[in-house]
């Protein structure tokens, strides 16, 4: 078995208070405790939900100090010692569900997300934007060896969370189904994950260049809301007999797109909500949701079999995810991206530097 030195000091980011910005500086590594790993974060991808745990956007207040992060890409170096189907040197992911209590009603159903005790990286537990993370052993991804790590770190909160949103949206096999925000960081990879999956995608979001990246990504069609003279009939048309979408895969940040899904998925279709707008509110029209027998719903991250499935789809070339790589000691202009809304595709970070 491999064996790793460990320092006691490492780089982080850290959110001082809630409202940022994150501080670049020394903290002490922890140890794992008896049922937990200790993972060198090799890369970590940047999710909106960081920015809004570093800003105090939700309910729900953050540990503080925080370390945010979660999708971390590395290396298992120290383990507690109920740890047994994890060995040192093994390639291991922190996700957003850094832990679960295992044993309440929804655990045992494989509904852990939903664990009353759930443990989130990166909120109420430090995450992954720091050179060594802790986590639950039950709940680490197990990567695969022939995954490169850089790569493989965005499948870990954006892959998961959209292969989950569209399991949850039951369409199937030759089935439309439109994606609003489709040229965003989920959406990128929401798109090959629906093709992967043998659906056809209808890409909705704004501008030129994501909708050029959507139909590279394999998308039949493109709406763009900041051109359309009539998005609900755009969306119509562009899937077969005109009738609309089966299911609408909503990851976006704006509250609008919610309201206008209703209106274009197909009778008896689903819309399943994704993205988190903060402070958001979701209207639809009770006559046509009963009479066109619609069924909206909302997709939170996955389980840990969700997470080894989307996993296996990145490892079988099906899913690439477009990043761009930049030091974490950068994490905070990367923010400041993301509050501008430039980002295409999703920014890793580089803990080594
Ligand atoms: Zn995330
Ligand atoms: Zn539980």
């Amino acid at each position: 078995m491999a064996s790793f030195e460990i320092p006691s000091e490492q780089w982080a980011q850290v959110v001082e208070k809630s409202g940022g910005p994150v501080s670049y500086k020394k903290i002490p590594v922890q140890q794992p405790g008896p049922d937990e790993v200790l993972i060198n974060v090799k890369y970590s991808g940047v999710c909106h939900t960081d920015l809004h745990a570093m800003m105090g956007d939700w309910p729900i207040p953050t540990k503080l100090p925080l370390v945010g992060g979660h999708e971390g890409a590395g290396v298992v170096v120290a383990k507690g010692d109920l740890v047994t189907d994890l060995a040192l040197g093994d390639h291991a992911g922190i996700k957003w569900l850094n832990g679960s209590c295992l044993a309440c009603s929804f655990c045992m159903q494989a509904d852990e997300p939903l664990c009353p005790r759930a443990l989130l990286s990166g909120y109420t537990v430090d995450g992954t934007f720091q050179q060594y993370a802790v986590a639950k052993a039950a709940h680490v991804a197990r990567i695969p060896k022939d995954c490169d790590l850089e790569a493989v770190a965005p499948v870990l909160c954006a892959g998961i969370t959209v292969y989950k949103g569209l399991k949850e949206s039951g369409a199937r096999p030759g089935q439309t189904v439109a994606i609003v925000g489709a040229g965003g960081g989920l959406g990128c990879m929401a798109v090959q994950y629906a093709r992967a999956m043998g659906l056809h995608v209808v890409g909705i979001d704004g501008g030129a260049e994501k909708g050029e990246s959507c139909k590279a990504l394999g998308a039949a069609a493109y709406v763009d809301y900041m051109s359309s003279a009539d998005l609900v009939q755009e969306v119509k048309a562009a899937t077969p007999e005109g009738l609309g979408p089966h299911a609408v895969l909503l990851l976006a940040v704006s509250e609008r797109p919610f309201q206008q899904a209703t209106e274009y998925v197909r009778s008896r279709g689903s819309v399943v909500c994704i993205g988190l707008p903060a402070g958001a509110f979701f209207k639809a029209p009770v006559f046509d949701t009963v009479i066109r027998m619609i069924t909206i719903k909302g997709s939170y991250v996955g389980n840990r079999q969700d997470t080894q499935e989307a996993l296996d789809f990145f490892q079988r070339g099906l899913v690439t995810v477009p990043f761009k790589t930049v030091g974490l000691s950068e994490l905070q202009d990367v923010y400041q991206l993301m509050r501008e809304g430039k980002i295409v595709g999703r920014y890793v970070v580089d803990t080594s530097r």
